[in-house]
């Protein structure tokens, strides 16, 4: 294996989880949301691992992200968020994936396709979320064409919030969750009875008592990666990062001052610098954007990557660092004793989210699993 390497600890993910259902409710149902292969961390060991634990259900974005799940294993019922495309419905029934629906034409689709056998699904309510979902003003005519499909049985229904991480926009999550009620309320009208209500991302979960109904939909939290979504002021649960990103370093050279470093000499050297050469690069999705911004942890020391961050290398000026030596492990996101970098702190400096942090980490990385069951 490189030594360049995600290092996922699913004991930090089974506390997260726990840490989750405590703080948020132990009588709801919830949902680990895998979808992007578990925001980087390994769709198929983070859903073992949350199986074991006792979650109730699997949230996915794409049908083969579920079927990915079936073949290693995994038995919960496992929600398809992006509903299925034309070509998709034999696969949904060969692996017992549930869709959400939310357009008539799919529905008719998927009905059609299911001939005399009857299939589960769960429609998907925009209540402002401006993307997937039909439109909570136009339920009622959906609702009655849904109606003509017998064979689909509408198990469940669901909303996303747009602002449930900003407590400044608390008005917008109210106006959602009270147009997501009286949805509820017309499907009941029309004869739905769906058992499965799930409201409730993360942030909503976390900081909306009300967004609390049946079934709580987790990604961020459970892979401890809301220090950048919450606002500051949210009481939260104690939750830990399950992702590290780590190297050694491949190379040592010392460089004179006043010369370039890397391609376009975006850094010149200001004094006698030791440059450390360590085989990660934008290919690795350590972003070319953290260019002369970043810094790194060696032997407990933050040092700062200098120069243009190139396909398979980043240069880190380690001049401060006493005994710097070649094969010294490398911390790219993660703690070591007193010095952290966090996702969140590498998404701050790139103007983005942590979530494109991890799940940006490219294929190329190899995972490494610790804590129970990781065999
Ligand atoms: C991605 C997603 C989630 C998970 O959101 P987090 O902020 O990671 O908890 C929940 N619901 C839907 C519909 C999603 O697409």
């Amino acid at each position: 294996m490189r030594p360049t390497r995600a290092i996922i600890d699913l004991d930090q993910l089974a506390a997260n989880y726990h840490a989750s259902r405590q703080f948020i409710g132990e009588n709801l149902a919830y949902m680990a949301v895998v979808k992007a292969d578990a925001y980087g961390h390994g769709a198929v060991r983070c859903a073992h691992r949350l199986q074991r634990e006792g979650i109730d259900w699997f949230g996915v974005a794409l049908v083969e992200e579920g079927v990915e799940l079936r073949q290693a294993g995994i038995t919960g019922p496992i929600l398809v968020l992006g509903s299925l495309r034309a070509g998709d419905e034999p696969t949904l029934v060969e692996y017992d994936l549930v869709p959400a629906i939310f357009d008539l034409q799919t529905a008719a689709a998927f009905s059609r396709s299911l001939g005399g056998r009857s299939h589960d699904v769960h429609v998907k309510i925009d209540t402002g979320m401006g993307r997937l979902g039909v439109r909570y003003d136009a339920l009622e005519p959906f609702l009655r064409g849904l109606g003509d499909y017998t064979n689909l049985r509408v198990t469940g229904a669901m909303t996303h919030f747009a602002m449930a991480d900003d407590p400044a926009r608390n008005d917008l999550t109210d106006v959602q969750i009270e147009r997501f009620k009286r949805s509820l309320e017309e499907m009941s009208i029309l004869g739905f009875s769906p058992k499965i209500i799930d409201v409730a991302n993360s942030p909503g979960a976390i900081g909306h008592e009300s967004a609390r109904t049946g079934l709580v939909r987790l990604g961020g939290a459970l892979y401890g990666l809301l220090d950048d979504m919450l606002a500051p002021a949210i009481p939260r649960p104690s939750l830990g990062p399950v992702m590290s990103l780590v190297s050694r370093i491949g190379g040592l050279k010392v460089i004179p001052p006043g010369e370039g470093v890397g391609y376009g000499h975006t850094s010149v050297t200001k004094r006698e610098t030791t440059a450390a050469l360590i085989p990660i690069g934008y290919a690795d999705g350590y972003s070319r954007q953290l260019s002369n911004k970043a810094s790194v942890i060696i032997r407990n020391r933050v040092a700062p990557v200098i120069g243009r961050i190139s396909m398979d290398w980043t240069i880190v000026d380690v001049t401060e660092v006493p005994s710097v030596a070649v094969n010294d492990s490398v911390v790219l996101i993660g703690s070591s004793q007193d010095a952290t970098v966090t996702a969140a702190d590498l998404a701050g400096t790139i103007g983005t989210i942590s979530y494109e942090v991890t799940c940006g980490i490219s294929s190329r990385v190899p995972r490494r699993y610790i804590g129970a069951g990781n065999g």
